[in-house]
């Protein structure tokens, strides 16, 4: 059944827009996803969502501002033959109608479970679709998928009134566990978890650079994982201040000064950090900024034979200065983390989030997301402007759509 013909989507047109020429997303008409599997076998295979809340990324900014996924958007969309993009990949809302073969595949028969993938369900998601079929799939390492496409990049995202989603890539969600602006971040969420559950962070002194959302996420997960000393590191002084509240146990700021390349290390922020490790450099050290001097930072601050979890992502090469000495003779360990690994981090994303008595779902509503105060946007009432100015002063904020 057509509900109506057309929706109200965030979008990039590469032809009316442009890549180099233009910023931000348009909000534009766009034409009712439908399932139709006369003409489209896989439909079978997916569901419509009626979208309700959307988490903006980190990557939606990188795409905002034409800093990340250049490559990604264009060339997807050039093979879709196509030049317009539906933005957005974070989301929870109700499925509103089922593929023939949803419930045959995806419906948990355990009576024990209360939540199910069916019409009416509140339903979150992986941004990655991944193909199933190729090697790394195969053996459960879906994450890094050779074929995967990426919700609001590589194909049409979520910054939408209703969506077409594969049922494989949906997570039920109990509505009386998590509230549904935070579920809404499960996506992101699952990014710190896997960046957290990657190395042993038992007794270990950690630091974290770049306390945005994902940071600050890594950080309310380390304080539970048992790491003895978490180290913020940030240039936004308000990003630190948030992030002690949420039980960084020291928080070092980035001065900016004169570099003659911007892939530099902070020697001054390094320093402060061989201090606050009596000279002997953090465990485990966790990219999360995306910026080069960031990287190289990490390398510096991380004690020998530790490791490195490479999380931020911008385009464009960078250069790691005595790469042999640094990395090779010093034995560290650099772990690129990608995505969530299906659905193993949903899991302990879910126990994390929805049991109350570790506090990191209050401290996500309470302190990230200021209890929604300037933090959940108006879809409805979307503009560029207000948008940004948002975007600046949070370092979350989620779209309420339906
Ligand atoms: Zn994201
Ligand atoms: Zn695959």
């Amino acid at each position: 059944m057509r509900m109506e013909n057309s929706i109200k989507a965030l979008t990039f047109d590469a032809k009316k827009d442009g890549w180099e020429k233009s910023k931000g997303f348009v909000m534009r008409d766009v034409s009712m996803p439908v399932l139709d599997e006369k003409k489209n076998l896989e439909d079978a295979l997916s569901v419509i969502v009626k979208i309700k809340y959307a988490g903006v990324c980190g990557s939606d900014r990188g795409l905002w501002y034409r800093k990340a996924f250049k490559d990604m958007v264009l060339s997807s969309l050039a093979r879709e033959k196509k030049t317009l993009r539906i933005t957005g990949h974070e989301f929870v809302g109700e499925v509103v109608e089922v593929g023939s073969m949803v419930s045959r595949l995806y419906h948990d028969p355990d009576e024990k479970n209360p939540v199910k993938i069916q019409k009416g369900s509140l339903v979150s998601g992986d941004s990655h679709v991944t193909c199933g079929r190729c090697f790394q799939c195969r053996i459960g390492e879906e994450h890094v998928c050779m074929n995967e496409a990426i919700l609001g990049i590589s194909i049409d995202g979520i910054f939408a009134e209703y969506v077409k989603i594969p049922a494989k890539n949906l997570w039920a969600v109990d509505q009386k566990r998590v509230r549904p602006e935070i579920a809404a971040i499960y996506d992101p969420f699952g990014n710190a978890v896997h960046a957290t559950t990657v190395t042993d962070f038992r007794g270990q002194r950690v630091a974290v650079f770049g306390a945005g959302a994902i940071g600050m996420f890594a950080i309310l997960l380390l304080q539970r994982f048992g790491a003895a000393k978490i180290i913020a590191v940030d240039v936004n002084e308000a990003n630190l201040k948030m992030a002690k509240k949420l039980g960084a146990h020291e928080t070092v700021l980035i001065k900016t000064h004169k570099k003659s390349n911007d892939w530099e290390h902070d020697a001054e922020a390094v320093e402060k950090i061989m201090e606050l490790t009596y000279g002997k450099g953090v465990d485990v050290s966790m990219e999360m900024a995306g910026a080069p001097a960031s990287f190289n930072n990490c390398i510096q601050s991380t004690r020998r034979g530790g490791h490195v979890v490479a999380f931020g992502i911008r385009d464009g090469d960078m250069t790691i200065p005595n790469f042999s000495r640094m990395i090779v003779v010093r034995g560290l360990t650099i772990h690129g983390i990608i995505g969530r690994q299906i659905f193993r981090t949903w899991q302990i994303a879910q126990r994390m989030l929805s049991d109350k008595s570790n506090g990191i779902q209050d401290a996500i509503w309470n302190i990230i997301l200021k209890k929604g105060k300037g933090t959940i946007l108006d879809f409805k009432k979307f503009t560029p402007a207000s948008f940004e100015k948002a975007m600046d002063e949070h370092p979350k904020i989620v779209f309420k759509i339906g």
